[in-house]
């Protein structure tokens, strides 16, 4: 083939970036900042047409092919070396049908796009709990938020999407066409090929009552165990994660308690305003709340109210598992580890998977683990790379502490590090070779691979 990059900057609308160009260091950057490389060029896409051409060119150079929504993965599956980056973050638009209560997303928006255009309307997709993620690779994964209990999952709440495929043809796959497509799409990552458009259900979300109430370290053991028996019985309109929290200099935060190690239940109620503080008793009886942040707040600034504690450009390590159930002695590991958080940015996330996310079946879609009572996350994020052995080595010593207690093998392939490529078939679970037929059917030649990748069935 011809030379891959003159074609494409002859044939897209969207900028072709290279090396030379002022403005490489920039649009080769991605949210984890641990991923240095230097494509061969960075094509910022405007419309499916040019998404179809850096398709046809990086298979017909052999060139690798990455894709970038929001370039939020961890392991950095948005950039590579001397490869095409296909960037779509152009492709952010959003339309929102109020009567239908549906909302058209394009391929490259964040959570944050959703979140501006359909608030006006009341109304929102369920995402995750940062606004600056990108819709596609949250979506592709799975999806687990703030509605999950209420709603399911981003992808439970997928109505279609419009696909670039590797042979180069867009195509709709939906429940009533591509139906093999639409399944595979929703949950097994980005093996498929390129979302330019997704098609969400909406729900009626304004104003939550939410935020974050506070505990001591020394009432860890309590306040996990109050959550988990609370959170498998707790009106579903209540999302709420565990996680740990250095305290960071906010007015909310006593000035002699910054820095101070606490637990935190990060609450967003989505019922009646005059039922949340029944609704939250248990929680706020689990111990002494030593401060908090719990307030009437609007949706978009309930999921955008962690984006300043995490950055783009720090270094990223993460590390995760499925639980069926949360035990004695997994808490015990927890507190162990968690004692040590090493960074103001850095925690345990522990999101419940239960309500409307456990009404759909494990192979109704292609995320297989709907018997898991929890997504933890171990969340490595600081700034200095000289600081990545210490970092890593508390991420890797908790995970390995906990692994042991989770009943299950597979993790959340959206929380996953670089090092975990070889766990893939352990995550997609119980899909996973149906998955790889799937794959076989639409990307024979494995184009789409810079992911948690899913090798296409043989034979
Ligand atoms: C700070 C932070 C907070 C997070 N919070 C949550 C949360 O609350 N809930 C949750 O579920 N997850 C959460 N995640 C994980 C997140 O879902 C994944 O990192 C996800 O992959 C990010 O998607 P992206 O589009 O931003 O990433 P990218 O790096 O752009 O892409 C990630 C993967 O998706 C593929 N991809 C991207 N766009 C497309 C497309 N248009 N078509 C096909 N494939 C595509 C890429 O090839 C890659 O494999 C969080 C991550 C971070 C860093």
């Amino acid at each position: 083939m011809s030379d891959p990059i003159k074609v494409l900057t002859d044939t897209v609308r969207g900028p072709v970036i290279t090396p030379p160009d002022p403005e490489y260091d920039d649009a080769r950057s991605v949210y984890n900042a641990m991923h240095d490389r230097r494509p061969s060029a960075v094509v910022r896409c405007t419309d499916s047409a040019d998404v179809m051409a850096v398709v046809a060119a990086g298979r017909e150079s052999g060139l690798d092919l990455a894709i970038r929504g929001g370039g939020h993965s961890v392991p950095g599956y948005g950039t590579i070396d001397d490869g095409l980056v296909l960037d779509l973050s152009r492709m952010n638009s959003v339309q929102v049908d109020p009567v239908k209560r549906i909302a058209r997303v394009g391929g490259g928006a964040t959570l944050g796009d959703v979140d501006h255009a359909t608030y006006p309307f009341g109304l929102a997709a369920p995402g995750g709990v940062v606004s600056t993620t990108g819709v596609a690779g949250l979506t592709l994964g799975g999806g687990i938020g703030y509605l999950t209990r209420s709603v399911g999952l981003t992808i439970d709440n997928l109505l279609s999407a419009d696909v670039v495929l590797a042979d180069g043809r867009q195509v709709t796959a939906s429940d009533y066409q591509n139906e093999d497509l639409f399944w595979a799409l929703r949950g097994g990552g980005g093996n498929f090929g390129v979302v330019t458009n997704f098609e969400f259900q909406l729900h009626e979300v304004g104003d939550v009552v939410g935020g974050p109430l506070f505990y001591n370290f020394d009432d860890a053991r309590a306040v996990l165990e109050c959550y988990r028996d609370y959170i498998a019985r707790a009106p579903e309109q209540l999302g709420c994660f565990f996680g740990w929290q250095i305290a960071p200099d906010l007015p909310f935060i006593p000035r002699d308690r910054i820095g101070d190690l606490f637990c935190v239940l990060v609450t967003c109620w989505n019922g009646p305003h005059e039922e949340a503080e029944k609704v939250l008793k248990p929680l706020r009886d689990a111990a002494e709340v030593q401060t908090e942040q719990v307030g009437v707040v609007s949706f978009p600034d309930m999921n955008s109210a962690f984006d300043d504690l995490v950055p783009k450009g720090m270094q990223n390590y993460w590390k995760a598992d499925f639980i069926s159930e949360l035990t004695d002695d997994a808490i015990t590991a927890h507190i162990e580890h968690g004692a040590k958080t090493p960074h103001v940015s850095s925690s345990m996330h522990l999101h419940p998977i239960n309500g409307a996310a456990q009404r759909v079946g494990p192979d109704e879609t292609a995320f297989g683990h709907r018997d898991k009572q929890f997504s933890p996350v171990v969340v490595g994020i600081w700034s200095d790379p000289e600081d990545n052995e210490a970092n890593i080595k508390w991420v890797k010593d908790y995970y390995d502490a906990i692994h042991p207690h989770s009943g299950s093998e597979g993790g959340y392939i959206n929380f996953m590090s670089g090092d975990d490529d070889d766990r893939a078939q352990v995550n997609y679970g119980v899909n996973y070779d149906r998955l790889a037929a799937v794959k076989k059917t639409y990307d024979p030649e494995n184009v789409f691979h810079v992911n948690q990748n899913i090798a296409p069935a043989s034979g």
